[in-house]
């Protein structure tokens, strides 16, 4: 095998999936260049500060704590300037424990130093009158089928980890790929699967159900591995690095820094071609280009001609503030509001219509619990159609889904009539450096294009020297399958620069 000379890189975007490209590439020796749009790093995940607290819009929650630990083993086998990084250490609520870690030196604390803290519970999830915990607590009326969908289920962990950090024609792929066909059969979207699964009460299947909204679509038009995440989150638990989400992306920043990559943030690229790419500022020569921007932006970049959108996945808009007053103690941290009828929501979103009821997170941080804020915060995530549009709490759409989900958790009022400082982030706000109409995860894709074949591919087969990363490739979306496939991808660059 040839050892390749340094090559320049530039990375579009310095998201989660740009970033992570970033430190992989650098810390395999090549000259890399992330140019960022926005004047801050982390894309979605975005830090702000409301009346004087500490608040992260965008994702709130990490799955798949494994993914993270891969990648921090892969940046440190790379480690041709050195083998740095390390996930921290992982604890529980009452106190951080460590769990066993492979000693990692005082170095690799302060390159990544991302400590990852289990929440109690996956969430608390309310449903036609019903509140659930999951993983489902002692006594409830579901516990028994949660119990054997958790022995079918819950074990898969280390072999999604596989599916979602491995090259999908690589042969290691296979035990896990046999693990879940065996388990699925012909069921091949979540419905299915979860509607053949006669011994379950139909709440607690709607309530598995839901997350495919985590990637963006119903669970008609996703796999049935996604049936299975909500068991394997029950057991692996839930996530959340100790001083807010948006330290994922910081420590990534930090690795891709100490790696030696340059990331120049307010750089926004206008074109791109083999060997250029411009910014309103600059230009920067490119053997290589690793784009983590949502296909259509790039294709425009590119001066392609764009493609015909069948659909686009969901887009939200999320209302964050600080709280004067603390709500109920016995508020989870992370609660989830469905609406009556899921398949209802479902149409609307297809259809780009507000829905008349919505799937709402709300995520809850006491004063000082997780972040080191005087106040409690609230994030209120109101799931809804990618229709390019601006939403205020006025919209009628917000108010009565704001009215219902506060009434829901029990509350007395409207849970924004308890805040002292907010802001709404709204399909507007998502479209305006993202993806069209602010679709969380881009186009929308048919099933067959939803797994290992998903288009598009991780390397472009017209353009040998362009690459892909992020949310909009990797089929699923979140944090796990954007990490994985900057692994996956970045993996595939290097191996294809050896020869
Ligand atoms: C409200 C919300 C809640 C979520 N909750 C969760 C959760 O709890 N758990 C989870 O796992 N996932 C969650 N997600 C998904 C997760 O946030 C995303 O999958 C992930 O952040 C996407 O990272 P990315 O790098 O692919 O894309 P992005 O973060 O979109 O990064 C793309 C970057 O490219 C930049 N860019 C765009 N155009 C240009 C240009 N022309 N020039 C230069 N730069 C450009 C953008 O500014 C951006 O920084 C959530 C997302 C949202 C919005």
């Amino acid at each position: 095998m040839n050892t390749p000379s340094p090559r320049r890189i530039v990375v579009l975007g310095a998201g989660i999936g740009g970033l992570a490209a970033a430190a992989l590439l650098a810390q395999a020796g090549h000259d890399v260049t992330v140019l960022e749009g926005n004047d801050w790093v982390g894309g979605k995940s975005r830090r702000i500060e409301l009346g004087g607290q500490r608040i992260d819009t965008g994702p709130s929650l990490v799955t798949f704590p494994a993914v993270w630990d891969e990648l921090i083993r892969r940046y440190n086998a790379l480690g041709s300037r050195g083998a740095l990084g390390s996930r921290g250490t992982r604890g529980t609520r009452g106190g951080i424990c460590d769990t066993g870690d492979t000693g990692d030196s005082a170095d690799d604390l302060s390159a990544s130093g991302l400590q990852l803290r289990r929440l109690p519970e996956v969430g608390r999830y309310f449903y036609g009158g019903q509140a659930v915990t999951l993983p489902v607590e002692e006594g409830h009326p579901w516990r028994a089928a949660w119990d054997r969908f958790d022995r079918e289920h819950g074990g898969l962990g280390p072999q999604i980890t596989a599916l979602l950090t491995t090259d999908p024609l690589d042969p290691k792929t296979l035990p896990a790929v046999g693990a879940l066909t065996r388990l699925y059969g012909t069921r091949l979207t979540t419905k299915r699967f979860l509607d053949s699964l006669t011994w379950m009460p139909e709440g607690l299947r709607e309530v598995i159900a839901i997350h495919t909204l985590n990637a963006g679509v119903p669970p008609t038009r996703s796999l049935s591995l996604y049936a299975s995440m909500p068991a394997v989150m029950a057991r692996d638990g839930v996530w959340v690095p100790e001083g807010g989400i948006n330290e994922l992306p910081l420590a990534l920043h930090r690795l891709a820094l100490h790696a030696g990559a340059t990331v120049h943030t307010g750089e926004s690229v206008v074109s791109v071609n083999r060997s250029r790419v411009r910014t309103i500022a600059a230009e920067y020569r490119a053997d290589l280009v690793v784009s983590s921007l949502d296909p259509g932006v790039l294709t425009r970049l590119l001066g392609d001609r764009p493609s015909r959108v069948r659909g686009l996945t969901c887009s939200g808009v999320a209302i964050y503030g600080v709280l004067d007053t603390p709500l109920p103690d016995t508020t989870a941290t992370h609660s989830v509001v469905m609406p009556d009828d899921p398949a209802a929501l479902h149409r609307s979103l297809a259809a780009g219509l507000a829905p008349e009821q919505t799937m709402a997170f709300v995520n809850y941080y006491r004063a000082g619990e997780i972040y080191p804020n005087e106040k409690a915060t609230v994030a209120v995530l109101l799931t809804a159609p990618a229709n390019g549009q601006r939403y205020d709490l006025d919209d009628p759409f917000v108010q009565r889904e704001v009215g219902r989900i506060s009434e829901v958790m029990g509350l007395d009022q409207p849970i924004t009539r308890l805040l002292s400082d907010y802001t709404v982030l709204d399909p507007e706000y998502f479209a305006g450096w993202g993806a069209t109409g602010g679709a969380l995860y881009g186009a929308t894709r048919p099933l067959w294009q939803s797994g290992p074949f998903h288009a598009p591919a991780y390397r472009d087969p017209r353009r040998r020297w362009l690459w892909r990363v992020g949310a909009s490739v990797h089929p699923g979306g979140g944090i796990p399958a954007v990490l994985g496939g900057a692994m996956i991808s970045s993996a595939m660059l290097l191996r294809s620069l050896r020869g």
